[in-house]
């Protein structure tokens, strides 16, 4: 099988990856949920009592990389958040979704992730 340039490149992208290397189980995570689709980690630096990160297991470096074709995931990953805070029961607390697009908008990680904060999400202005 030969690649074209583009795919190389996407492909050493997600070597490095964090969220990919997660992904495959080769380091560590506390893994909430995780199905065909997507896996749900705590947050390593948390900056709410619940911060979960809902990541999607295909690669994409950001929302800007979504198409239309991939709307049935996004609207996976939004309702991943809605079970969530419902099993954990702070559904009725309230809770906040982030999604940080690029670095200017605070990215630090490479590929799609929704944050899910509950608790005293108030300090989660920084995020
Ligand atoms: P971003 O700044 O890209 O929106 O969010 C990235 C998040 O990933 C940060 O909140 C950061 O604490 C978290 N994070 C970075 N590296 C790791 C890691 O190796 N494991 C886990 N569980 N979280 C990480
Ligand atoms: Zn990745």
């Amino acid at each position: 099988m030969s690649l074209n340039w583009a795919e190389v490149r996407n492909h050493n992208k997600m070597k490095n990856c964090i969220f990919c290397k997660i992904i495959k189980k080769e380091i560590p995570a506390k893994i909430h949920y995780e199905d065909k689709d997507i896996i749900v980690i705590k947050d390593a630096n948390p900056k709410a009592p619940i911060h979960l990160l809902i990541i999607p297991k295909i690669h994409f470096k950001s929302l800007n990389e979504i198409k239309s074709k991939n709307q049935k995931l996004l609207g996976k990953l939004l309702l991943t958040a809605q079970k969530i805070s419902r099993k954990e029961k702070f559904d009725q607390n309230g809770y906040k979704i982030i999604i940080n697009t690029g670095e200017n908008a605070g990215q630090s990680v490479e590929h799609l992730h929704l944050h899910l904060l509950s608790g005293d999400y108030k300090k989660s202005g920084q995020i």
